[in-house]
């Protein structure tokens, strides 16, 4: 039973030093949103995508006096998704307020540590946000002030607007990408591939999913967090840049039972060279008794990082105490942990989601089950192309 982490560090900056694994909640919570004002757009404003495409504009970001970078967009009639990833090199961005006419979306004012559903959003490095991410969170037609933040300088500082103007579903394209010295004991990459496939059609996804190949330099070690996985994340740079990079490497050096992290809920996806661009998975937490890799579970673990980067909360936490934003995932509360461990495993939850694609932790069966709206957010994805 080994966890599958989301991000390993989402550091609070506004409120000192935090560290938490995948966001997720129906805790206490902030404050309400405010109330928004109204807002329209400088007639200036451009209109994002080309109807019936999906396509990917950038903004500069200036920051004004008080370290805050606006864009006024305006969103089309027909728009069906929209991501939106901050990048100023490795880092921390936020987006400090996201609204329209009458809507906060996002307020990191009131909301510091992300903690409010359905986004959970705060500090990232190339942070990044999806709209939708559940049932009742598409952007309206009309204004969208996009407000961003960084740590650093703010020298090149980028605003990065995927815009899906047409229906859900196409093809999502991900590349596992073998990292330096790397082995995988018993099984290859292209079995891998494989078996990835397998596992996203058994998800029912309304999307085809194509696994290609590819190598990076890069130490097979890397500490889960800090700037070796930061750099490695942004050291793949596909020719198409909605290809999704799967780091594969040897195992994190600090924290050798992690089967993989993904960029971010979700990741900076369609910006190659960002610092939350891609997932990683870890061979050696794969390995079976006979220390052979078992690829079906691997398979599973990437799957499930893939969910995470486009969008995706775990259904329950592992105490489950927080759960997803989706009104249609099945939920497992703390009243069935049964040998009082503290934590709901798969097993104690099979009929509550531990069969889900999503669940917090592998079980001793399989996961590949996915909610009407789980696939809903992934085959919306900007990069499903
Ligand atoms: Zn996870």
């Amino acid at each position: 039973m080994q966890e599958r982490l989301a991000l390993t560090l989402l550091v609070i900056i506004a409120s000192g030093a935090g560290i938490v694994a995948c966001g997720g909640g129906n805790g206490d919570g902030p404050a309400p949103l405010p109330d928004a004002g109204p807002l329209s757009c400088p007639t200036a404003a451009p209109t994002l995508g080309i109807a019936g495409e999906v396509t990917t504009e950038s903004f500069p970001l200036t920051f004004d006096e008080t370290g805050v970078a606006a864009v006024d967009v305006v969103v089309p009639e027909d728009l069906t998704s929209l991501a939106l990833v901050a990048d100023d090199g490795l880092e921390f961005t936020a987006f400090w307020r996201v609204a329209q006419d009458g809507r906060i979306w996002i307020d990191l004012e009131t909301d510091p540590d992300g903690l409010r559903t359905p986004f959970f959003h705060t500090w990232n490095h190339s942070a990044s946000v999806i709209f939708p991410i559940h049932e009742t969170s598409a952007l309206a037609p009309g204004c969208l002030r996009i407000e961003a933040l960084s740590d650093g300088a703010g020298l090149g500082a980028t605003l990065h607007v995927l815009a899906r103007r047409r229906a859900e579903g196409g093809t999502l394209r991900v590349d596992l990408v073998q990292v330096g010295a790397t082995e995988l004991p018993g099984a290859t990459l292209d079995a891998l591939a494989l078996e990835l496939e397998t596992v996203v059609d058994a998800t029912g996804l309304p999307i085809a999913i194509e696994v290609a190949t590819a190598a990076v330099d890069g130490d097979p070690f890397p500490r889960a967090e800090g700037d070796t996985a930061l750099a490695l994340r942004g050291s793949y740079r596909p020719a198409d840049p909605n290809r999704v990079p799967i780091y594969v490497i040897q195992g994190f050096r600090d924290e050798l039972d992690t089967l993989g992290i993904a960029g971010g809920i979700p990741g900076a996806n369609g910006v190659p060279g960002a610092a939350s661009a891609g997932v990683i998975v870890a061979v050696d937490a794969h390995l079976t008794e006979d220390g052979e890799v078992d690829v079906l579970l691997m398979a599973e673990t990437t799957a499930h990082e893939l969910g995470h980067q486009l969008g995706l909360f775990h259904t329950s936490e592992a105490e489950g105490l927080d759960h997803d934003p989706l009104g249609d995932t099945p939920e497992c509360d703390a009243d069935r942990d049964s040998d009082g461990d503290g934590t709901v495993s798969a097993e104690e939850c099979e009929a509550q989601g531990g069969r889900n694609l999503m669940f917090w932790v592998s079980g001793d069966f399989s996961q590949r089950e996915l909610s009407p709206w789980q696939r809903r957010v992934l085959a919306l994805s900007p990069v499903v192309r």
